[in-house]
């Protein structure tokens, strides 16, 4: 879509409707303004290609400026969606805001008008926003506006952020927009754009990361990830802090603290999402890696003669595991760097396909025993497969860490973690995963353990423990999560 005229309250969204999807997705969001003329789709483009981790099933960039504002999103990586002639048609001289997203969904909901950003015409113009993490009480709340005679065109509850904010046509954006963050539930990031200005936020927990970065010449940057600051040739300043609301424009930043912030993280940001050069409300994402592996040696030590790590994630957690144990630490696996992440394949069929694709033991495992340290185990097929690779190539014993305790309960804030009944923890202790993935023995971080990795106060354990800090779905209650725990 490309230049829309904004005069009314009717929505200018995608394709057909379709029921809302299980909740559950992983995404990075990128936002600029800038008071003078740059390329803004540019800076975007480079923003999301440094979150392409965060989702890697469709991508999309909204700019803004003078009279037009002008939209482009696919399915597809942002390599494969942002040809130089999709960018070309983004580009135009008065580019001040832009807004980008790349997203990661659960099957049912991976199609292309579920892409983001979400663009709609309201009274305050035209608004596009982009969202990483899941509003827990999206579903009663979009019941509640279909009933008043809403019109939804996406699956996704970020559509239901976008209408109540144009909805309040009496307020400015910004009141707008600060007094529905007060009304959506769950763990949160947007960025909010209208032809001047850009806003970002986070829920009161600030389950989801949000940071701010600046150019030197002026404008400002929000950005899921300090990387993608970096890349853009923004300077970090600050986290947005938990329940803050910041906008951005041509008079520089302002900050309103919107909800009380109780500041839980989720703590999966630090095991396995967030890339490694980050630090994320203070805590450094590398530094945590490397702690966990040093606490799984203390926790969990193994009479062994190697320690390697799955790659990407699980590498810096091996080093840890091998410098605190002094177990000599190697390369035991070789990743292509061409195949996807296997966690992220969207069918079971696929993502045992790709583990192979992907990992290829080398020629350090031959007649070795094996520490092999990954960052988290989901299902187990993975581990289990990568277990076999590793015997096929001659390693005598394997001696599976994780730097993440169990994962027994669903994520309810933006992570797809896989439904409950497919969690390997939650049906089985552990003796019974390792002899599913038929390692020789296996530990997962305790999370106290965990939480001193991290070196935060408090983060988001919900999806180890079930005790859900930024509240469960309608329908669902924290303690029938315990009762179950308990009843284990
Ligand atoms: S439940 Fe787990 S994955 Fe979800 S926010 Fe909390 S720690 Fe992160």
């Amino acid at each position: 879509m490309t230049d829309m005229p904004f005069d009314d309250l009717s929505i200018v969204l995608d394709d057909d409707p379709k029921a809302l999807d299980k909740p559950g997705e992983e995404c990075g969001v990128v936002a600029v303004h800038v008071p003078h003329p740059v390329d803004v789709a540019a800076l975007v483009h480079l923003g999301l290609f440094a979150l392409q981790h965060r989702g890697q099933e469709s991508c999309g960039i909204c700019v803004a400026g003078g009279d037009e504002i002008r939209i482009e999103k696919d399915m597809g990586l942002v390599t494969e969606v942002f040809t130089e002639e999709r960018l070309d048609k983004l580009r135009f001289a008065l580019a001040r805001t832009g807004i980008g997203h790349t997203r990661y969904s659960t099957t049912g909901s991976s199609l292309r008008f579920n892409a983001q950003p979400l663009t709609v015409r309201s009274n305050k113009g035209l608004l596009a926003l982009a969202h990483n993490g899941n509003f827990t009480n999206a579903r009663r709340m979009r019941d509640e506006m279909l009933g008043e005679g809403a019109v939804f065109q996406t699956t996704n509850d970020s559509e239901v952020m976008i209408n109540l904010v144009a909805r309040y046509a009496h307020l400015s954006l910004e009141d707008a927009t600060a007094r529905v963050m007060g009304e959506l539930e769950g763990g949160f990031a947007v960025v909010v754009m209208d032809k001047r200005r850009i806003l970002g936020l986070r829920d009161g927990n600030g389950v989801r990361p949000l940071v701010i970065g600046a150019f030197d010449d002026g404008g400002y940057v929000f950005a899921s990830e300090p990387g993608a600051l970096h890349v853009m040739g923004a300077r970090f300043i600050r986290d947005v802090r938990p329940g803050e609301l910041v906008v951005a424009d041509d008079q520089g930043l302002h900050s309103r603290q919107v909800l009380p912030s109780t500041p839980t993280p989720c703590a999966f940001e630090w095991i396995y999402f967030a890339r490694g050069d980050g630090v994320l409300d203070g805590a450094q994402v590398h530094g945590a890696r490397l702690r966990m592996g040093e606490v799984l040696a203390d926790e969990a030590p193994a009479d062994a003669d190697m320690v390697i790590g799955v790659p990407e994630s699980g590498l810096a957690a091996a080093l840890g595991y091998a410098r605190r144990s002094g177990i000599p630490y190697d390369i035991g696996l070789y990743k292509s760097p061409y195949a996807g992440r296997s966690f992220i394949a969207p069918s079971p069929h696929l993502r045992d396909q790709k583990v192979r694709l992907k990992l290829a033991p080398t020629e350090a495992v031959v007649g070795k025993r094996i520490v092999l340290v990954d960052d988290s185990i989901v299902r187990g097929t993975t581990s289990g497969r990568i277990v076999q690779l590793l015997r096929e190539a001659g390693a005598s014993e394997v001696h599976f860490r994780v730097s993440s305790p169990p994962i027994r309960f669903p994520c309810y804030y933006g992570i797809d973690t896989a439904a409950r009944q497919e969690l390997a923890a939650a049906a089985m202790g552990v003796e019974a995963i390792r002899e599913r993935i038929g390692a020789d023995s296996l530990s997962f971080i305790s999370e106290a353990g965990l939480s001193r990795a991290i070196g935060l106060a408090k983060t988001c354990l919900a999806c180890f423990n079930g005790k859900y800090p930024a509240g469960m779905p309608d329908g669902d209650s924290e303690k029938e999560s315990l009762d179950e725990l308990a009843a284990r």
